[in-house]
């Protein structure tokens, strides 16, 4: 089908204690947060490897190397509205994103429309155009004992 393309995403970041925990840019208040060299939002970057994969574009360690000093403590957000930019370049609008995210703790429910807000100003899209979910994985792995959380997401792009 021209011009509607799907991709994929998936991304892990340890929980640590001494961070923040940033989910789809809102700020959650938990005893652990997500390690990594920008603002660890493990939401925020699956849905951009879903986007830059829907588009032929890599990833975004290809992107925003985290041996570049530039993106130390990066709000990904404003990664992603650079992703977003590089698939208009391409021609492209985002249709949708579909995300899961796997966690043990803590409950999510109440954050979720914000983060879909959020996440869709960037885009340029409406809330609707963004579903986030999250489960926790029964205890099992290391989304259950709590060591990390992980996140798959899916989206649809198109030509504008
Ligand atoms: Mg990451």
């Amino acid at each position: 089908m021209p011009g509607v393309r799907i991709g994929h995403g998936y991304d892990v970041h340890r929980l640590t204690g001494g961070r923040r925990l940033i989910l789809g840019g809102v700020d959650i208040p938990w005893e652990k947060g997500l390690l990594g060299h920008s603002d660890a939002d493990v939401l925020t970057h699956a849905v951009m490897d879903a986007l830059l994969g829907a588009a032929g574009l890599g990833d975004i360690g290809r992107h925003f190397p985290d041996t570049d000093p530039a993106y130390a403590g990066a709000d990904s957000l404003k990664l992603l509205a650079h992703v977003v930019r590089l698939l208009a370049e391409q021609g492209y609008v985002v249709g949708n994103v579909d995300a899961t995210v796997l966690a043990q703790r803590p409950k999510l429910a109440s954050y979720i429309p914000r983060m879909r807000d959020n996440l869709a100003r960037v885009m340029g899209i409406e809330s609707s155009q963004v579903n986030i979910k999250a489960t926790t994985e029964e205890g099992l792995g290391f989304t259950g004992s709590g060591e990390g959380m992980a996140v798959h997401a899916v989206a649809l792009i198109e030509k504008g």
